[in-house]
């Protein structure tokens, strides 16, 4: 995929105020610091299409994009930051699940896990909406440079395992050395626009 033009389109929290668009959407979904704006900002070749670090604390968000006029990419927020409120941790359930359940126009979204971490309770819970609502999922493990081949391997069976599915459906990510973005595009353009 090459990209020409993305741009930020609007943030919302409620399907009234999601932008209106006939577009297929991708979805990126992720504990904080997992590495997803990075990832995002990696697959756009932008340097702060999305930026990192959020204020903790401050309402969660959906921030929509444009991307090339073809699509649009949805950063939904982390979640398990330990900093934010209670009231604003409650919020980001329904918001996720309302949002996975009503958006019409959501075609896969994007489960990154970090390869040096046991999937979290949010992970799990994540992954089960997912299902739940049949939306086509690909799991990343993500921040791949930061550890060697075996405990990679290592880590990923552990993955594979706290989520079930097959290891062939993982991508293996990392925004330092780009390793897996074209093998990341390539399974979006195939959830997007077949
Ligand atoms: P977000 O909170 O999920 O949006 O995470 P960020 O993209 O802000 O990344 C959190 C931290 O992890 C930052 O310090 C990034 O520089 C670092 N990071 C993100 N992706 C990678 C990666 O693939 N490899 C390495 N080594 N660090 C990463």
């Amino acid at each position: 995929m090459d990209v020409k033009h993305a741009e930020f389109m609007k943030s919302a929290t409620a399907p009234s105020h999601y932008p209106e668009s006939e577009l297929p959407e991708v979805a990126f979904a992720g504990r904080s610091n997992v590495g997803k704006s990075s990832l995002i900002n990696t697959l756009v070749n932008r340097k702060n299409l999305v930026r990192a670090s959020r204020t903790p604390g401050r309402t969660q968000l959906i921030n929509f994009f444009s991307v090339n006029a073809q699509f649009v990419l949805a950063d939904l927020p982390g979640y398990g930051f330990a900093a934010v409120p209670l009231a604003v941790k409650r919020e980001w359930g329904p918001m996720i699940e309302t949002y996975l359940a009503k958006r019409e126009t959501l075609r896969c979204v994007v489960l990154i896990l970090d390869v040096r971490r046991v999937p979290s309770r949010e992970d799990l819970l994540m992954f089960h909406w997912l299902r739940n609502y049949s939306i086509p999922t690909v799991p990343v493990i993500n921040k791949c440079d930061k550890v060697s081949r075996n405990e990679r391997m290592r880590q990923a069976a552990v993955i594979y395992r706290a989520l079930d599915l097959p290891t062939n459906d993982f991508v293996f990510f990392s925004a330092l050395s780009r390793e897996g973005r074209e093998d990341l595009w390539e399974r979006l353009e195939l959830l997007l626009f077949q």
